[in-house]
């Protein structure tokens, strides 16, 4: 393990730069941390030229909490996407997954939360996995690294939702309901540009419980990767604020994976949130795959997003480590001061940065955890 110190937020401060602590909606590095083949077998406490997130660049980027997510790949599926990825005349499809079997999801999921209950305990009180909105605003507070244990994909559930509730008590507070494939619950959209997201039927019964039932725990639905009929199902039912953790605007990049306008206001109705997704080609409006992709896109797809939410309702969902491309101006969390410099750049001022990095995540977890 690295020396490990604790560092607030100031390390990469530059002469009268504000640097706030960033609540970010998604990141993939639980399963970079295994050894080949579908992870790097990286170290989080120690420094790495791969990928995005560790802890020494999550301090120096001010990142103060993450959802960390738990998805299952597939049993052959090493890479989440480039392997099945189809480049059509227009843009792109990826072929599409096949739905896994529940229990390897479960083994799985039993595997990856273990690693990060593991990895708390190693950190010498630099790492909190967070279950109450208290322990979250303590860990801003304090420069320790909140971690929100997220399952991107309801797979490991069973249809008697008796796992759910284990899992709650464990500490899980962020669900998704499907990938991107279908599930007991729902439907995934597949991946594919340029496409809507109105890609097949909404919610099972199953998934319709499974809503009821993290409305009653206080589980965060999050509602990336599913199709247009299921998020409008989960809109009818739901009575938390709807929240898509790494998203991006359709009318900028009509992606499957995007956000319609229509679903952009059912968000604003129930004051939820979206976190921007960062990888570039769900932001370019020609899809490419290129990480000569500048910031002034990603403020882009703010600025829509704030149009149609309203500044209380956008955060920020990088989608670190989950095998993304990432502009090189941002590089990896490390860089996210750019991308805040930027935005200040661009006209946001403090209290809006503010909001945008910290606050309306808080808010809308506030409203939606029953712990508060
Ligand atoms: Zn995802």
């Amino acid at each position: 393990m690295a020396q490990l110190s604790k560092r607030k937020y100031n390390v990469s401060k530059k002469e009268g730069e504000n640097i706030f602590p960033i609540i970010d909606g998604h990141n993939d590095t639980l399963l970079r941390l295994d050894g080949p083949p579908e992870g790097e077998g990286r170290d989080f406490f120690v420094q790495s030229e791969r990928g995005h997130l560790d802890l020494p660049r999550a301090q120096q980027g001010g990142l103060a909490a993450g959802f960390f997510a738990i998805f299952t790949p597939a049993p052959a599926q090493a890479q989440i996407t480039r392997e099945n990825l189809i480049i059509t005349e227009a843009g792109y499809e990826v072929r599409p997954y096949p739905a896994i079997d529940p229990i390897y999801a479960q083994q799985h999921v039993m595997k990856i939360a273990s690693r990060l209950f593991q990895l708390e305990s190693r950190s010498q009180g630099q790492v909190k996995v967070v279950r109450t909105v208290a322990e979250l605003q303590r860990c801003l507070d304090t420069g320790v690294l909140a971690a929100i244990l997220h399952f991107e994909g309801a797979e490991a559930i069973g249809l008697d939702l008796d796992a759910l509730e284990v899992f709650y008590q464990a500490g899980l507070r962020s669900l998704g309901i499907v990938w991107s494939r279908p599930n007991a619950f729902g439907h995934g959209v597949p991946f594919k540009f340029p496409h809507s997201p109105d890609t097949g039927p909404g919610l099972t019964v199953a998934g319709q419980n499974l809503v009821r039932a993290c409305n009653r725990l206080g589980i965060m639905l999050d509602l990336t990767h599913i199709n247009e009929q299921g998020f409008f199902d989960v809109a009818r039912l739901s009575d938390a604020p709807l929240v898509v953790t790494h998203s991006a605007a359709y009318a900028l990049c009509p992606s499957t994976r995007n956000l319609t306008d229509a679903q952009l206001a059912a968000i604003k109705a129930s004051a939820g949130i979206v976190g921007l997704n960062f990888e570039v080609a769900n932001m370019r409006e020609d899809a490419y795959l290129d990480p000569n992709t500048p910031l002034s896109v990603m403020i882009r797809h703010i600025d829509y997003l704030v149009e149609h939410l309203g500044i209380d309702g956008v955060g920020f969902g990088s989608d670190f480590d989950g095998d993304i491309i990432v502009s090189q101006e941002l590089g990896d969390v490390a860089g996210l001061p750019k991308l805040i410099a930027a935005l200040r750049d661009h006209g946001y001022d403090a209290a809006s940065l503010r909001k945008l990095t910290s606050e309306n995540w808080l808010r809308v977890l506030g409203k939606t955890w029953r712990l508060p």
